[in-house]
């Protein structure tokens, strides 16, 4: 097959890892910049143009796009879906999650575990909010933050209620959620693959830290999931139509609740704690699904 991985750079773990293994099955692998890709939109022959190249003939893409290079990096997902060519994970799919709250409120609907949350825009009823979901203790979260920044616990009603009005003030949109303390500081992830989990571990935060990020500290290991928790990912992973995606969950007292979905999980952490090729997989899955005609997107939101 031919393959192209979009990525900024070849010597990111997970790139280089992909690229090793489509190339170790016997694949032609190409490594594209999509911020340097540019398009041209026609309906007779759409094209993707990279260094004065057309880009043609490949059978699936891998899309790698970077968390604040959303918009330009999905428009070049969608260039080639268009041409018809299979995507590890489509654009629609990689919008989608990539919005926190969107998100939640899709996985709400699907009745997938999840910790209580309230959202709001308006800081005037900041005493209703907190109610609203169970009061205090409570994390708040900003809903553009990434590895564990800022995310905040706050142990009592007053806590909550200032740390919401100074991230109000400084009008960011935030989320309150639902402090799940049984989880003591551990939250696992869960390596989803079409419809299997490829691997799994915990991430342990450092002692007296709530949270299990590794940037904040957190050590990983291999786990073993319940059948539960199993499920539970993999409808994560489907209601958000992810092909490829590194599902976050906590072990709560009414059963595992998701934090986040993932649609550019990287494979250094998970591939180091269980020593599974997750790489080879991903190609693997590719080799098994990707086909003309094979993309398509059935989600409503
Ligand atoms: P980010 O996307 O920045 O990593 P998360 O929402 O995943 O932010 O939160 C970071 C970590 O904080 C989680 O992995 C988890 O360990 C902890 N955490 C987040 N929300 C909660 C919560 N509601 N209850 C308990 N722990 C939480």
């Amino acid at each position: 097959m031919k393959i192209a991985i979009l990525s900024q750079q070849q010597s990111l773990y997970s790139t280089r890892r992909l690229l090793e293994a489509g190339e170790e099955r016997g694949h032609e692998i190409h490594v594209i910049n999509y911020l340097r890709c540019y398009m041209n939109i026609t309906a007779h022959k759409p094209k993707v143009l990279y260094q004065g190249d057309s880009l043609e003939g490949y059978d699936a893409i891998i899309p790698r796009i970077g968390a604040s290079k959303t918009f330009y990096g999905t428009a070049v997902v969608r260039q080639f879906e268009v041409m018809g060519v299979f995507s590890a994970n489509e654009s629609q799919a990689i919008s989608r999650s990539r919005d926190k709250l969107r998100c939640l409120q899709i996985l709400s609907q699907k009745g997938i575990g999840l910790p209580v949350t309230g959202f709001a825009n308006s800081s005037k009823d900041i005493d209703g909010l907190i109610e609203s979901v169970g009061g205090a203790p409570l994390v708040i979260k900003l809903l553009e933050g990434t590895q564990g920044i800022g995310v905040v616990l706050t142990e009592t009603h007053q806590a909550a209620k200032s740390v919401i009005e100074a991230f109000r003030g400084l009008d960011a949109n935030i989320l309150v959620q639902e402090f799940i303390k049984e989880a003591g500081g551990m939250d696992i992830r869960c390596f989803v693959v079409g419809d299997r989990i490829i691997a799994a571990m915990k991430r342990q935060g450092a002692p007296g830290e709530f949270r299990s990020n590794i940037h904040r500290g957190g050590s990983a290991t291999q786990i073993k999931l319940t059948p539960e928790e199993r499920s539970t990912a993999i409808r994560a992973s489907k209601a958000m139509g992810l092909r490829v995606a590194g599902v976050d969950l906590l072990r709560s007292n009414h059963g595992p609740v998701i934090m986040e979905v993932n649609s550019s999980p990287g494979l250094e952490g998970i591939e180091t704690a269980t020593e599974i090729d997750v790489a080879g997989k991903v190609i693997e899955f590719l080799e098994k699904n990707a086909g003309p005609g094979k993309t398509r997107d059935r989600i409503k939101y």
